[in-house]
Order: structure tokens, then sequence, then C-alpha cells
């Protein structure tokens, strides 16, 4: 089959053909149909972050249709749509039992520790591979499994409710998704801080109130806007200790401040006045898991969460393509996501 891999860190990646993989008696092999060009992605060819085994098909957002199916795999047949969840756990761990796969102890990345979908074909646990309802496009079921799945996931962990507030940080993929599940879930205002005039204009064209952070203290205009309250929940998607630190402090009483961009930088907080008075939390936010998987699907094929082909840009399963789109995404972070999309 072709694939696209990974030989060489800090190099362009390159087509080969390799084996079409074989399957195991809980495997599906699936024929890839749509795969997203992921931020992850640019790192790991930039060796940003640590890839241990070379080559590697990348490739971690993925949509087909099932081709083979091991004999333990009850629910899914050959011909099926299906969309790939990309933590592969081993299910038996003392996390694992707990439906907690991000943290188990032989837990791999598809696309990172295994093989991706940068391929016309890729072998994973049938428990990762869940039914994709026609009503949801393959490029759409590729993308949400990465930054909608996790903007889920965070939402759940700062425990948002319908009827409460929320500020986003940062739309870019992970906003995008934020600000239709808050909407999804009934939420009062939405307000989204950004710098980038194109962005916070199609944020308020969705219906958020957009907080442009170069015109004054985003926490100041989100302050004044709620009266001076604050708002129930934000989530801080740049990985910046600045607005880590805005996301704190423009939350209300019993506010909670989700983190989910990635810093090496330290934060300061003042504990008794930023917190303790409020009752306010910071709560740290990694990956998505398996269970929040079917709710997702379902904010997907009611349209409760989209992406319009606008937002959308494709290319083939071709190297110098896929190489210029991770070029493209190491310059800027956008809310166009650009998909790898083969014919089926
Ligand atoms: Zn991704
Ligand atoms: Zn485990």
């Amino acid at each position: 089959m072709r694939a696209v891999r990974l030989v060489q860190i800090g190099k362009w990646l390159q087509e080969q053909d390799v084996a079409v993989p074989g399957i195991d008696v809980s495997d599906v092999l699936i024929r890839v149909a749509a795969a997203g060009i992921c931020h992850s992605d640019a790192h790991y060819r930039a060796g940003i972050s640590k890839i241990d085994r070379l080559p590697l098909i990348l490739g971690h957002e993925i949509a087909g249709r099932v081709e083979k199916v091991g004999s333990d795999v009850t629910h899914l047949s050959a011909g099926d749509r299906v969309c790939v969840h990309y933590l592969v756990h081993c299910g038996s761990c003392e996390f694992c039992v707990r439906g907690l796969e991000q943290f188990c102890r032989s837990g791999e990345m598809i696309g990172k520790h295994r093989d991706g979908g940068y391929a016309e074909f890729i072998r994973v646990p049938g428990a990762n591979a869940f039914p994709l309802p026609d009503e949801i496009p393959f490029e759409v079921g590729a993308i949400m499994m990465c930054s909608s799945a996790t903007a889920l996931h965070a939402l759940s962990k700062a425990r948002f409710k319908p009827g409460e507030s929320i500020a986003i940080f940062g739309f870019g993929g992970l906003g995008f998704s934020a600000l239709q599940l808050s909407r999804a879930f009934d939420c009062r205002d939405v307000y989204v801080v950004e710098i980038n005039p194109a962005k916070l204009a199609s944020a308020a064209k969705m219906g958020a109130i957009a907080i442009d952070a170069r015109a004054a203290d985003p926490v100041e205009q989100i302050k004044e806007s709620t009266a001076g309250r604050g708002v129930d929940v934000a989530l801080e998607l740049i990985g910046s200790a600045k607005t880590m630190r805005q996301a704190v402090l423009c939350l209300g009483s019993l506010g909670r401040a989700a983190l989910v961009g990635l810093t090496g930088e330290s934060i300061s907080i003042h504990p008794y006045t930023e917190l303790i008075n409020r009752e306010a939390e910071i709560i740290g936010v990694s990956d998505h898991l398996a269970t929040e998987i079917p709710a997702l699907i379902e904010f997907a094929r009611s349209g409760k969460l989209r992406f319009l082909p606008e937002t959308l840009c494709v290319v083939g399963l071709d190297a110098a393509q896929i190489n210029g789109a991770l070029d493209a995404l190491q310059d800027s972070i956008d809310h166009v996501r650009t998909v790898i999309v083969s014919e089926l």
C-alpha cells in the first residue's frame, strides 16, 4: 500500500510502498477515507515532540471503511463506516479498568507510537473503531476525533452545565469546536478571546461575544460585560502563561478554569483572592476518553458540531501536498483544517 512516512526527524515525510498490515483477532483493518493533518504532526516531524521509532506513518485523526474484521470483534463488519479513537490502551491496568485510558500504563497513541492514517490502510484494535453515521462526512469524522473530542473532554472536566457562561481563550481548532459544543450544552454567554481579527469575526458570526485582547485587558472586558461577576467556566486553549492567568482571573465565584494549551512556563496565582475567596478551581485537561466519543458523534450527527466545507482544505495522499500542509501549520494555527481524502 502507499504510505507517507516520517523517516528522519526534521526532514520531509516520504511516500513509500509498505505491506498492508496484518490483523489480530481483536483488530480491524480500515481502508482510510480521510486523515486530518494536525499541528502535533508538524511537531513530530520537526522533533519538537519526541518520536521513538522510525520510520513511522503519521496521522491520528482517521475515518474510513472497515476492510477486514478480526474474529473477536463483534460490533463491526466489513464495509462499515468508522472513525478512530487515537489512544490504544491495554484495558486491564488500574487506570483502564476505571475508564481513564489516557493514563494507561502501556498506552500508545496512533500516529506517534504506532503507525497512523497517512496511508491506504490502518490496523487498529476493534475497541478503537466507532461506527460513523452516514450523516457525518468522512473528513469531519476524522478531524473531530482530535480537537473536537478534546474540547468536549475539557467541558466535561470543567463540569460545564446548561445556563452557565464560558470564556474561550484561543479560536483555533479546539476553540472552534468548544464554541459549538458550549452552545449545544445550552450555555449562556460565550466569550471568545483572540487577537486575530479574522478569528474574532468568525467567532462573532457563530454567536460568540468577541473579545479583542489587543484592544484592552480581556479580563476587564469580560468583567465589564458580566456586571463584575465573571464567567462560570474558562477554557485556556492557547498554551501561554499570560492567557492562563487571564482564564483564572475572569472567573466568578465557583468558577472553573480548564487548562488545555501546553506551555513550559509557570504561572503565579494569589491563592486567597484568586482561588480560595471565590472557591474557584484550576483543572488540567489531557486528551479525551473513549467513553466520550459516542456523545461527540451524536453532536456531529445532529448538526450541533459542524465543519462547513469552507473551513476544510482537502489534499490527496501525496507526500508533497502533506509536507506543504505541515509547513503551513508551523507558521500559524488556523481553524481551517487540512484533511487527506482518498476516493473510496
Ligand atoms: Zn490532532
Ligand atoms: Zn491500561
